[in-house]
């Protein structure tokens, strides 16, 4: 049985005290850490203030990207090393928004999977597909190829930890969410790959979140399908009550 993992992608929306209260609004209303994984994935400036916040509380913290390197001269960035050091548990790493404003690469992506994981970090690693992509039928080739080019080289204990995130490129901040039956087949043929390049077992434990256009109106039905575990949310994230709300409807998945 997998845990279910809602993680808030805040992007870079919020001043620091609208962090601050947003944490403070959310960090008694959390599900049971061992219900729910329960993530706010904050813009890195706010991450060390909000550890303060939620600490001994079910929220742990992400971080929306992070350089593969531990330390050097990258004016602008921010190192596993860094994020280690406040204990953040999670780190996005190859969401769609990078890899098309900021041209990060799967080669990038699994450099910092590799990062992540020597650092204790859990990566939560995004593939989806363009709607050119999903037209032409090219979603699973799409998807499993950006999987396969970020796990390669990680040992089959590191995949059973980490987190894949099914985003469609053509689903995320537009209102169109995938059907719960679409989300399900790709998250299911992630899954498949996993079994392939490593173990059924590995592929059984692997948590697979869906993410594009997620609310609390369609998030238990997107949760009901066997292979998708959590979902990974933008806009619905923003807002406490909404957040909390995808929180309790992943409790109960
Ligand atoms: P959205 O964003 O929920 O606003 O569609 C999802 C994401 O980009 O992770």
């Amino acid at each position: 049985m997998r845990k279910p993992i809602i993680a808030g992608n805040w992007k870079m929306y919020k001043t620091l005290s609208e962090a601050k209260k947003f944490a403070e609004e959310v960090r008694g209303l959390a599900p049971d850490a061992g219900k729910i994984d329960s993530v706010i994935c904050a813009p890195s400036l706010f991450l060390e203030p909000l550890t303060h916040i939620v600490a001994d509380s079910a929220i742990s913290l992400g971080a929306q990207n992070m350089h593969y390197e531990v330390e050097g001269a990258f004016t602008g960035e921010v190192s596993p090393v860094q994020l280690a050091d406040l204990d953040i548990a999670y780190v996005i790493l190859g969401h769609s928004e990078r890899r098309q404003y900021f041209n990060e690469t799967d080669e990038a992506v699994n450099k910092k999977a590799h990062a992540a994981f020597a650092h204790s970090l859990s990566p939560i690693v995004c593939v989806g597909e363009t709607l050119e992509e999903r037209e032409a039928g090219q979603t699973t080739a799409k998807v499993e190829g950006q999987v396969e080019k970020a796990l390669a080289g990680l040992s089959a204990e590191q995949v059973k930890t980490m987190v894949i995130a099914y985003e469609p490129i053509w689903a995320i901040g537009t209102g169109k969410t995938a059907t719960s039956d679409d989300a399900n087949d790709v998250c299911q043929s992630i899954r498949e790959k996993v079994a392939h390049l490593y173990s059924q077992d590995v592929a059984d434990a692997v948590r697979i979140q869906y993410g594009g256009s997620v609310k609390p109106e369609n998030i238990a039905e997107l949760l009901s399908k066997t292979h998708i575990d959590g979902a990974l949310v933008g806009g619905a994230s923003l807002e406490s009550s909404s957040f909390v709300k995808l929180l309790e409807a992943g409790a109960h998945a």
